[in-house]
């Protein structure tokens, strides 16, 4: 892992750089962005830089530390998780954090832990680890990854300096997934569009069988949405929750289906669309819907994601959603 490989996300390498040049590495980060935008790839970066033996702004990639550091064995690289997929437990963050941090470090200047997901920690537990960052020892350093601002409490953020992320730049993204994996134009492209900046989630695209069939069945069931008669509902169904762990993919190409229907109305071009392959079907449906309804249907969307992520059951909110698309 090298800094130099990272594609986008210039400021943030160049303010983790110079805090290491200036000698003013803080105890606490955040560093916020969507999911796999890339942020773990930052942090875990960032930890062996700091941690590696030669002491530059950029790993040397030999040391012994940067070998353990890179193949995640690194035992002063604290990398934390959650057993349920939805939260960490009091005791998950206890234990593997706040009660370890007094402990040194085994052999180097820091001890870095990483936290995956921090917006799935409790307010509680946040607090725990409030105590932690307020007064760490020398070494201690704590980086949390989240995706939600909003769910971190405001005395936490105000003692961390905060990263954004931002999006990648699309000739960037081009370029790395034509020549760094060998994607045809059209193939990353499509990747590209998808992908909206998000590197990870273009790479997850290209490379990852199951996101194709995500996109697979998204595709299906939006081509014959308003043709769905009972027993087709049931088995849109029983596909989307194939990919339950995928849903805000799901409903993001549900979202950008409906962007490529617009995209016809306004200008009728085809090379400005997202599912080109499916022109056809989406000439039509453009002309079946108005747009106030394609809005009102972008909107159903946004709305079953709210409710998905307040944990709302389910089946039902994807059921209203499915027949909210297809009236
Ligand atoms: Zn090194």
């Amino acid at each position: 892992m090298f800094f130099k490989d990272i594609v986008g996300h210039e400021d943030i390498i160049r303010h983790m750089k110079s805090s290491i040049e200036r000698g003013q590495v803080s105890h606490a980060y955040i560093i916020h962005g969507e999911p796999d935008s890339g942020k773990k790839m930052l942090a875990r970066t960032f930890a062996q830089t700091l941690l590696c033996e030669e002491g530059g702004t950029e790993p040397c990639g030999r040391c012994h530390s940067c070998v353990q550091a890179a193949s995640g064995s690194h035992p002063d690289i604290i990398m934390l998780a959650h057993e349920k997929p939805n939260a960490y437990s009091v005791d998950e963050i206890r234990s593997e954090l706040v009660e370890t941090m007094d402990v040194k470090p085994y052999k180097s200047k820091y001890k870095i832990y990483i936290v995956p997901d921090a917006d799935l920690i409790s307010q509680q537990s946040q607090n725990t680890i409030l105590k932690t960052i307020e007064e760490p020892p020398e070494y201690g350093i704590v980086i949390l990854l989240c995706s939600n601002m909003d769910k971190l409490l405001p005395t936490v953020k105000s003692r961390c300096v905060v990263m954004d992320t931002r999006p990648v730049r699309e000739l960037d993204m081009l370029e790395y997934l034509q020549k760094n994996m060998g994607l045809t134009e059209d193939k990353a492209h499509f990747c590209i569009d998808f992908a909206q900046g998000n590197m990870g989630k273009a790479i997850k695209l290209a490379t990852n069988d199951e996101y194709a069939q995500v996109v697979e069945t998204v595709v299906s069931v939006m081509k014959k949405i308003h043709d769905l008669d009972v027993e087709d509902l049931t088995q849109s169904m029983e596909n989307i929750e194939k990919f339950k762990l995928s849903i805000n993919d799901c409903l993001d190409l549900m979202a950008m289906w409906y962007r490529d229907i617009l995209m016809l109305k306004v200008t009728g071009k085809i090379d400005k669309l997202l599912f080109r392959d499916e022109y056809a079907i989406l000439k039509k449906h453009a002309s079946l819907v108005s747009f106030g309804a394609v809005e009102e249907k972008i909107e159903a969307i946004s709305r079953a994601r709210r409710r998905l992520e307040a944990n709302a059951n389910f089946d039902v909110t994807m059921e209203l959603l499915l027949l909210t698309l297809k009236e």
